[in-house]
């Protein structure tokens, strides 16, 4: 019997802070009919506002929104205080009162007429950061096998419907095949009023992935999760014998498929012991509890030897193969030929096609079905394999219940035997050419062997067509700024790939094709079994995208030529600079002296710092933005994440490379994450978990994540399934209050407390007088009402902290830092959410060649917030200002109602922060490729794109540049109702 274990899970409607996932306001009026897809509400959404979007002047807005105060007799000043940002929002309460009504969608099969195929869907077959998925596609139904990250912004791209998929099912649960899978159940969650649930299938070990996703997924979600295999907190023991342990589990078996699960585990775990877990930590009640205890205190465990010694293995090193099988199609009954052997017309015929034999009405014979029927037809089947080690692939070969798929030795089926139409591996290239595993294949005969694991074959044709179609645009008109993608250059690939499996090693090894993006095997119906590469996007030529733009916007030749001009033609002249910089007079127009070089950019070299900007967008992944992410590359120095939305890891081998992409991840020096929106930290676990694989059996030290606190119960769950090798510290320990009292401590060598004998360092600070104290103490009395969840946050921040636990990382992250060359990374509390940072980050000073002390650059980064007194006075004097911009200038009501802030806004910020430069990203997906933005109050600023490299010593020209962007994007500043652009929380 298969031991299924179900549970039905409905995720926690009582956690405090979840990002409350609503469509925006304006889209909420639209109440559409169901069914919904994201193209019919976001084309009538679009519908509704281009004309408003397109009013011919932005800096109208402004005067609009002005004579709008005045009709309610406020001044600016007192609506920007009165209705400056969203208390309820603030204070995390703005969460759907209407508790949905979320039902499992029942569809009505047909096994005969149904449409059905498999399709490879190439996530990460061009940067290899995450596991292909696989579309299991009938007419009525939709499986998708794996949801890596981006999964979501790849089904957008390739107008691959989400909220039509039923089941998802996983061959192993880590970041690879599953990180795509928070921002999926968040989108799906947001469809429409009713949100779409969805059945998620895996091995035991998927309870810690929900136990780990339930901290941000918001309650409207609905998912039905449904593990199989042995108990993951089981150890060896409790672990069937290995014949019955592969025995397959049944999981669905309707009219048009039969799926079944065949467990695979690595050979070094039979007989020995499961890693024992920890007794249960994850009671939701006790997770709520605000003091719970840590269960991964970090520093001192994990730097102890111990733990990369004897054969612990995680539950999630399971593996699964996944059989699918759909019914074989009966033959045709024949009445001609039934007459002919003496029956009548009648109820024996029914009998003859429901496959029983009957007796003859004419003739002393019996009539068997096979006399009277046609030949049947047998049902496809397709198998996927995930055989993520050579240690699992020692196993393959022993799995008795596939042994009725295998052919004979002569390669013939037996009698008895099924026939397997299609293989799909996703194992890696490294294990399929192990003897064993190409051994295993050969059992199967004539069937289809498509290679899908990772390959270098696929990685020039990038999935995203789209985006690397602008990249190549913007690379043509600003290569400075806009790099050539990292990609591997064929003649790379052809020198350290091992070209094709067949053909590397001669004969022997199994007939196979490489999986290419969109490949798909047709099962039904039955005249188009087999491979069908249609929907395989072709490469496109670098040069044809360039053609295509000289013709469209012949203008941009003289364009280019001009931006080149900034870096090589003459420039302005110290002396003009120096000049400025002497003259001390007050300049009331801020534009006049944006010449003005700060010190700290004097003899600056390229390699002292670039700021990269992986993600530029917000709310979710879209066709030409990803999320949020910030890539603070110190060259020799190593490197920082500022925030790390799901698809970082890919952006990263976009920019770098798939191996520069790698040693960005070996010289991370600490992760920085804002808040607990999904947008902004969903990649995290992907970084961590390449990094520990690159690291291993090399001397180093976990890595330092800061993020709020929230993120922490997110990571100490999620380390459940998967060792992340990191250590965690709480922004609020790092705002400049926290980090003055550390300070404090450190000096009067009192920070040794005694174990078990809390102090609360941020309490004893009560009385110091610095800015951002008193500014946290301005934002625990003025923001946010009196007794809400918001306040009693900042009440908490003075709640007892184990010193014995935190001192240790600080002092870690200051040497850290002191290595990567930085005097200080500062978080500041920013108005967005509960626990929502900015941050600071300040580079050493330096000494030029006549030894004059050149201070260091200030970079600071807004994450999501309404503009806020807090985070100019961090900024003042930045280098550069980071600042969210998710608006445009005429849509302040919405910045209010969400906690964002318009393009005006954040420049205001910057302005009166007096930065030097300022870059505006985390667009709204509503402005697709480039947004709205009034090029008036643009002197010193820059908006970002995806992919933007600024390095330090250009900064003096980044807001040149901005026409020429313009410029490039003239065409697209029509919205393009096709596209499939989502509009929700972030
Ligand atoms: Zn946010
Ligand atoms: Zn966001």
């Amino acid at each position: 019997m298969p031991h299924l274990s179900s549970l039905r899970f409905l995720f926690s409607s009582s956690s405090p802070f979840l990002s409350p996932l609503k469509p925006p306001v304006s889209l909420s009026l639209l109440s559409k009919p169901r069914p919904f897809s994201l193209s019919t509400v976001f084309s009538s959404y679009y519908k509704r506002h281009r004309n408003f979007r397109h009013t011919p002047s932005r800096r109208n807005s402004t005067s609009l929104r002005e004579s709008k105060s005045k009709e309610k007799g406020l001044s600016m000043d007192e609506t920007e205080s009165v209705a400056g940002f969203n208390k309820r929002r603030a204070e995390g309460r703005d969460k759907s009162d209407k508790p949905k009504t979320l039902q499992l969608k029942s569809r009505k099969l047909n096994p005969v007429n149904t449409i059905c195929y498999v399709q490879i869907l190439g996530t990460g077959m061009d940067t290899q950061d995450t596991s292909p998925s696989v579309l299991l596609f009938f007419d009525k139904q939709r499986f998708i096998f794996n949801a890596g990250e981006g999964l979501q912004r790849f089904c957008t791209e390739h107008k691959i419907k989400l909220s039509k998929i039923d089941h998802i099912f996983l061959s192993r649960v880590c970041s690879e095949t599953a990180g795509g899978l928070p921002g999926l159940l968040l989108t799906l969650a947001g469809m429409g009023d009713e949100g779409m649930s969805v059945n998620i299938w895996g091995p035991s070990d998927l309870k810690y992935l929900v136990d780990a996703m339930r901290f941000f997924i918001p309650n409207a979600a609905m998912v039905h999760t449904r593990s199989f295999g042995p108990a993951p907190d089981s150890d060896g023991a409790s672990i069937p014998d290995h014949g019955k342990f592969t025995d397959p589990i049944v999981l669905i078996d309707d009219e048009v498929v039969k799926l079944s699960a065949i467990l695979l585990r690595p050979s070094c775990l039979k007989g020995s012991q499961l890693m024992k877990e920890e007794p249960d930590v994850l009671n939701p009640l006790e997770v709520c509890a605000e003091e719970r205890r840590d269960h991964f205190p970090g520093p001192l465990l994990l730097h102890s030897p111990k733990r990369n010694v004897g054969p612990v293995v995680k539950p999630g090193d399971f593996s699964v193969i996944y059989v699918c099988e759909l019914p074989e199609i009966k033959g045709k009954f024949d009445p001609a030929k039934a007459v002919a052997l003496g029956l009548k017309a009648g109820p024996k015929y029914r009998e003859l096609q429901l496959g029983k034999s009957v007796m003859s009405d004419r003739q002393n014979i019996m009539v068997h079905p096979s006399d009277v029927m046609g030949p049947s037809i047998p049902g496809p089947i397709v198998l996927l394999v995930d055989c993520p080690t050579e240690s699992h692939s020692q196993e393959l070969l022993s799995i008795q219940s596939l042994s009725c798929y295998y052919t004979d030795s002569l390669g013939n089926p037996p009698e008895s035997a099924k026939t397997v139409n299609c293989v799909i591996h996703l194992s890696p290239a490294s294990v399929i050419s192990i003897p064993n595993y190409q051994k295993w294949m050969k059992r199967f005969g004539t069937a289809q062997h498509i290679m899908a694991g990772h390959e270098m074959k696929n990685v020039e044709i990038p999935i995203l067509k789209s985006s690397a179609r602008i990249a190549a645009r913007l690379n043509y008109l600003c290569p400075q700024f806009f790099p050539a993608p990292g990609f591997w250059s064929l003649q790379q690939l052809n020198y350290s790939a091992p070209d094709s499996i067949a053909s590397s090693e001669g004969s022997n090894l199994c007939e196979s094709i490489s999986a290419e993006n969109l490949l798909k095997f047709h099962l039904r119906p039955y005249a188009q079994l087999g491979l069908d590469r249609a929907g395989i996007p072709s490469l496109r030529a670098p040069s044809e995208i360039l053609d295509e733009l000289l013709s469209e916007i012949p203008e941009i030749v003289d364009a280019a030529q001009q931006v080149s001009k900034f870096w090589h033609g003459p420039r302005e002249t110290k002396q003009e600079i120096t000049a400025i910089q002497d003259n001390e007079v007050m300049i009331e127009e801020p534009w006049l002296n944006v010449n003005t070089l700060p010190c700290c950019l004097e003899n600056i070299t390229r390699e002292d710092m670039e700021i990269v900007l992986l993600g530029t967008g917000s709310s979710q992944p879209s066709k030409y933005r990803n999320v949020s992410s910030i890539h603070i590359n110190l060259f020799s120095k190593g490197s920082l994440l500022l925030d790390c939305g799901e698809g970082t890891l890919g952006q990263l081998k976009r920019r770098y490379g798939v191996e520069g992409a790698d040693n960005a991840v070996r010289g991370l020096r600490c992760i920085w994450i804002s808040h607990i929106h999904a947008d902004h930290h969903t990649g995290v676990a992907r970084i961590l978990a390449l990094r520990r694989d690159l690291l291993k059996g090399v001397p180093h030290e976990p890595l330092i994540v800061i993020g709020p606190r929230q993120l922490k119960r997110f990571l100490d769950a999620y380390q459940r399934l998967e060792d992340l090798d990191m250590q965690f510290l709480d922004c609020r320990h790092t705002t400049e209050a926290s980090l003055d009292a550390f300070e404090g401590d450190l000096e009067s060598n009192n920070h040794y407390s005694p174990p078990g004998s809390p102090v609360s360092f941020e309490n004893k600070n009560i009385n110091k007088k610095n800015a951002v104290g008193q500014m946290t103490q301005n934002v625990d009395t003025t923001l946010f009402a009196k007794g809400s969840r918001m306040q009693s946050y900042w009440k908490r921040s003075g709640s007892p902290v184990d010193n014995s636990v935190v001192i240790p990382i600080l002092k870690n992250l200051k040497k850290v830092l002191s290595e990567a060359g930085l005097e200080a990374l500062i978080s500041v509390p920013v108005v967005h959410c509960p626990q929502a940072f900015g941050v600071v980050l300040k580079a050493a000073e330096r000494i030029n060649g006549v030894a004059k002390v050149i201070p260091g650059w200030k970079i600071v980064y807004s994450g999501d917030t309404r503009p806020c007194p807090e985070l100019i006075e961090a900024s003042r004097g930045a280098t550069v200002l980071i600042h969210e911009a998710t608006f445009e200038d005429g849509m302040v009501e919405e910045a209010i109602a969400r906690n964002h802030s318009t393009t005006k806004e954040a420049v205001e910020v910057g302005s009166s922060a007096g930065a030097y430069r300022i870059i505006l990203t985390h667009f709204s997906q509503r402005y697709p490729k480039i947004p709205v933005f009034d090029e008036s109050h643009m002197h010193k600023t820059c908006i970002a794109f995806d992919m933007m490299s600024i390095n330090i010593a250009d900064l003096p020209v980044l807001p040149k540049v901005l026409p020429y962007l313009k410029l490039l994007f003239r065409n697209d500043m029509i919205v393009d109702e096709s596209e499939d652009v989502a509009v929700s929380a972030t």
